[in-house]
């Protein structure tokens, strides 16, 4: 199953913003699987809404302060509150009040409309995992989605909402899941998710009897997260990007080819740490900046070649197959002109 929404998609340069995010992205990845003769159901944001019955606006103001603490989610329902938050998560300005990467008397739509279309993604995200659990197939890619680096009080990394928690944390408070893997292969790792899940586990949620709900695995670069020294200086343990995941998969630059069996490595002791319990679903957060031909300088040490991606995305779908475990999966990170190739070669390779 597919979800794909094209009005989602969004040239960043119309809001003034130079960073190379591919905007054609899903587009591209839909052409060659269209040009490869694919066979995969598919559903938009509202045909799927349909299907499923479930009624819009999908996520709601509580759904967001159910994760996100009430001051920041009041800070970007009001205009001034946002357009703070987009330009310091978007690392549009300087220290010194100047702009970085971010024309805005080139812009033609307002840079607040950014929070609209990141609560349209939670939407998706929050859809693919109900497609999902739904199908037969028990797999859902979403071409959207996958903001892991938003905090509990701030945004982070191009990422205001974390979609990945807001989505799990709704099924699981309307019952339609009791365990969830999140297996989280960005380049990056998923700081924002381990913060808030670690938080809401300290306030007594997220857990049944005294087991985790959501179990978090992250396999990414071992150095370059936080991007500078400043950020690293200014981190507090326990906090996001120093929190941990429930395990952390460091890969050093020149290791790539110990990338697959450290993954499975770690997929076994995933297993092992929620023995007798067969998750209700696996969140695959699917970043494909790892590539080594991705446009994004920051992630230029983990440097995986386009076969090792797709034996990366093979490995995890057959893993979660074989045990019957529906997975829904978000795409994050992926940054210029070769970033779409990953994705469209593993879904094709299926
Ligand atoms: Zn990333």
């Amino acid at each position: 199953m597919l979800l794909y929404e094209p009005t989602l998609e969004r040239n960043m340069r119309d809001y003034g913003i130079t960073i190379p995010i591919a905007i054609s992205r899903p587009s591209q990845i839909m052409a060659f699987l269209t040009e490869q003769g694919e066979k995969f159901p598919r559903h938009t944001l509202a045909s799927a809404a349909e299907t499923l019955a479930i009624a819009t606006p999908i996520i709601s103001r509580a759904d967001l302060e159910r994760v996100h603490s009430p001051e920041y989610v009041a800070s970007l329902y009001d205009p001034i509150g946002l357009e703070r938050t987009i330009l310091s998560t978007y690392e549009l300005i300087n220290d010194d009040g100047s702009y970085n990467r971010y024309e805005p008397d080139t812009a033609t739509r307002p840079l607040t409309e950014i929070f609209q279309a990141q609560l349209e993604q939670v939407d998706g995200t929050y859809l693919a995992c109900r497609l999902a659990l739904a199908d037969a197939g028990r797999f859902c890619f979403y071409l959207g989605g996958g903001a892991h680096h938003a905090r509990y009080d701030a945004g982070s990394g191009f990422c205001i909402l974390n979609d990945i928690i807001i989505a799990l944390r709704k099924l699981l408070d309307e019952g339609h899941a009791s365990l969830i893997w999140i297996i989280d292969v960005d380049a990056h790792k998923g700081d924002g998710s381990a913060e808030l899940i670690q938080l809401s586990r300290q306030r007594g949620e997220t857990f049944s009897g005294k087991n985790p709900e959501i179990f978090s695995l992250s396999i990414h670069m071992a150095h370059g997260w936080p991007l500078d020294e400043v950020s690293l200086a200014k981190a507090i343990p326990g906090h996001a990007p120093l929190v941990e995941s429930d395990i952390d998969i460091p890969i050093e630059s020149g290791e790539e080819v110990l990338y697959l069996p450290r993954l499975a490595e770690g997929l076994a002791r995933m297993e092992q740490r929620t023995a007798g319990r067969i998750p209700d679903l696996a969140l695959v957060v699917d970043g494909v900046d790892p590539y080594r031909k991705d446009g994004l300088a920051s992630s230029a040490p983990l440097a995986l070649s386009l076969a090792q991606c797709v034996a990366r995305d093979r490995f995890i779908y057959t893993f979660l197959q074989k045990r019957c475990i529906p997975s829904s999966w978000v795409m994050a990170g992926g940054y210029g002109e070769h970033a779409w190739k990953p994705t469209a070669h593993f879904l094709a390779s299926l």
